[in-house]
């Protein structure tokens, strides 16, 4: 069996090995943030505006980079050439390191970083084909969506109601306007036209969801950001996820009945031809 090599505090070991201190603030409060990064035939896919990301994050949290973005850079490839996996995810972690167990930051301590790389399988086909399943709810979590932080209990208590309705994802409605998924973001479709709710506090910057709307800008699909109702999700001819792990995916039923025609639409076929041949050149290119 392959050895899964992580890397903490700036040591490699197989993972079994690696552990933190129970006082971890990670551990405790929540308190970090991170990042998962798509690796396609061992080149990272994005992988300065995931790192981009991540600097927002910390910044957001008041907890400074440890790393510099080549140090970081170099990291990940070095963990990829570890792995003989075709495909896989990184997923890097950072914490406020292990204090004391007090809400207010410790002073002079440093952060817990940990990095680790899984195979990444891309979506099943009949996904692809067919289209997902997903119910939908009330937007019950915090007002910083924005940061990619490990505290996920209000997107782990979403996702987990989808789960146990057999579906894929839970799409979220805040004051009866659309935020996103609980691990991806949303677009709609009507007619030809792509919508998406504008980056706030109130969805994470997807690094897929920049990718989608670049290729729709260079391929001239009309494009709106703009706040989406309720009722025009519950309309919309189309609706799809996107998510690093996930890419996009159509939304063929939501809380039981069909989206458009109940079948990925047009524009979802063409979107997704161009994010593969998108995916393609990036690997071509290194
Ligand atoms: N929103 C949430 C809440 C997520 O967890 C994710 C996936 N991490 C996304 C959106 C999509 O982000 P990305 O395209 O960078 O994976």
């Amino acid at each position: 069996m392959q050895i899964q090599t992580v890397y903490l505090n700036g040591q490699f070991m197989p993972i079994e090995e690696a552990r933190i201190p129970v006082l971890d603030r990670g551990f405790i409060f929540g308190d970090g943030v991170y990042e998962v990064i798509p690796i396609y035939s061992g080149h990272p896919f994005r992988l300065r505006q995931h790192l981009g990301r991540l600097q927002n994050s910390l910044d957001a949290i008041k907890l400074a980079n440890p790393m510099k973005l080549e140090q970081w850079v170099q990291l990940v490839r070095r963990m990829v050439k570890m792995h003989p996996w075709k495909d896989q995810a990184v997923y890097l972690q950072v914490t406020r390191g292990v204090a004391k167990r007090d809400h207010a930051f410790p002073k002079g301590v440093a952060p817990t970083v940990f990095v680790m790389s899984n195979p990444m399988a891309a979506p099943d086909r009949k996904l692809v084909s067919n289209g997902v399943a997903c119910i939908t709810a009330t937007d019950n979590r915090w007002l910083r969506c924005d940061i990619k932080s490990t505290s996920l209990l209000g997107n782990v208590l979403m996702r987990q109601r989808a789960a146990e309705a057999g579906c894929i994802e839970t799409i979220m409605f805040r004051d009866g306007f659309l935020s996103e998924a609980s691990s991806s973001n949303v677009f709609v479709v009507h007619g030809k036209t792509i919508s998406a709710p504008p980056n706030n506090h109130l969805v994470l910057p997807g690094t897929t969801n920049d990718v989608v709307m670049e290729l729709a800008r260079k391929a001239r699909m009309p494009l709106e950001l703009r706040e989406v109702s309720e009722d025009a999700v519950r309309g919309a001819d189309e609706i799809w996820l996107t998510s690093a792990t996930k890419e996009v995916l159509a939304v063929s039923r939501l809380d039981g009945k069909p989206v458009g025609s109940g079948k990925p639409g047009p524009v979802f076929k063409r979107m997704h031809k161009l994010y593969q041949d998108y995916k393609r050149t990036v690997m071509r290119r290194g």
